[in-house]
């Protein structure tokens, strides 16, 4: 199934590669998904009730990617193709829509400051693509919205100033790269601006979803700011495109280094092989696992949740199979806004410091060693 012929059956590759006509003709809301069922021959209607709460939209590109017609069977499908799951009423007293307590951690609007020496700020209210699995979901009960106003970057900026401890800015959303351009520089340019902000650090699924946005001119103003990291997100090894290793070389060909961070998801990518294949694809094209995330205890995410222990045992399989350099760390985000935590147990059974200690080793042997 070649969703681009069938959906997109005119458009020459000029348009096809212009990020301005890939988000112009995002499909979106009620009349996209009437768009996709008649094309497909399908019928959607029982998702517009799900996408009355929680929004929709994607790009051309990203669901041209999708190969199974069985669109939630897809690992690309599954991603942005609304479920009735998301709104069913669960028996989980504990979901919640901001299990991280985000709000609480937020001294002024759009910034949240949980550790001492990094904060995070919502740069943006947009999306190319909404993922349904996304952990700040209760940030799209609005219309979508652009970005920070003047005034509140101004806020921002002044508790910055008043916080010295504060060294790293990691900006987020949102995408904030789906930002109008100037609206990009006017926050690296104030983030810059504060002495003591050392390394900027940029949240964007952008390479994944809409490689076309890295443009020439983007990589030029990225370059001018750095240091600057890029952290992107990539769940899924046929995600590693022609189109998304491209934009990703012109990162880092501006000097910028690249980090990905994936979600572990329930029919997606919850087992070994995929998970291995996407981390050393990630790392053949220079971009280093950084997290892999214990999917976080959101409202309308439930159906991509997998138990903890599974997760554990797929990374500990990891270890020893496959090169340190493709191995994330694996963590959860704490409800109750108690941060994050590694998941991997030490593999020190015992120790007793200056005699000996015992080891589990790669492959399951119970080792004694003299320290
Ligand atoms: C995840 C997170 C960070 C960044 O943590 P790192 O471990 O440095 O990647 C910073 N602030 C908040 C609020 C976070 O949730
Ligand atoms: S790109 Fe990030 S912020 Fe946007 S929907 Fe996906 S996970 Fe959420």
């Amino acid at each position: 199934m070649n969703l681009r012929h069938i959906l997109w059956p005119d458009v020459d590759t000029g348009l096809w590669n212009d990020w301005r006509w890939q988000y112009k003709n995002r499909l979106k809301g009620a009349e996209g998904l009437f768009k996709l069922s008649t094309l497909l021959q399908k019928d959607l209607s029982h998702l517009s009730h799900v996408i009355k709460t929680y929004r929709w939209a994607s790009t051309p590109y990203y669901i041209s990617l999708i190969q199974d017609k069985n669109l939630l069977q897809d690992p690309i499908g599954r991603q942005i193709i609304p479920s009735p799951h998301e709104i069913q009423k669960q028996s989980y007293p504990q979901l919640s829509l901001d299990p991280l307590k985000e709000r609480l951690y937020s001294p002024v609007p759009g910034l949240i400051h949980r550790y001492k020496d990094r904060v995070v700020l919502l740069a943006s209210g947009i999306c190319a693509s909404y993922c349904r699995h996304c952990n700040r979901k209760r940030t799209w009960k609005k219309p979508e919205h652009l970005s920070l106003t003047k005034h509140a970057l101004n806020k921002v900026k002044a508790y910055l100033d008043a916080n010295p401890e504060i060294r790293e800015v990691i900006i987020s959303g949102g995408d904030p790269l789906l930002l109008p351009f100037k609206s990009i520089k006017r926050v690296l340019s104030v983030m810059r601006s504060i002495p003591t902000i050392e390394v900027i650090r940029i949240g964007t699924r952008v390479p994944v979803v809409l490689p076309m946005r890295i443009t020439d001119r983007l990589c030029r103003l990225l370059h001018k700011n750095r240091p600057i990291w890029i952290n992107t997100h990539f769940n899924h090894p046929r995600e590693v495109t022609k189109e998304a290793s491209g934009a990703i070389e012109k990162i880092q060909l501006a000097g910028i280094p690249v980090s990905n961070q994936t979600v572990l998801l329930k029919g997606i990518n919850d087992n070994h092989d995929v998970l291995k294949s996407l981390f050393c694809k990630l790392q053949s094209i220079m971009v280093r696992p950084y997290y892999l995330f214990q999917c976080d205890q959101v409202c309308g995410t439930l159906h991509f949740w997998v138990p903890l222990s599974k997760g554990i045992e797929i990374m500990e399989s990891m270890w020893g199979d496959t090169g340190g350099m493709c191995i994330p760390n694996f963590v959860a985000d704490l409800p109750e806004g108690y941060g994050k935590a590694r998941l991997l147990p030490s593999q020190i059974l015992d120790m007793e410091d200056g005699k000996e200690a015992i080891f589990f080793t790669y492959d399951k042997k119970i080792v004694k060693i003299h320290l």
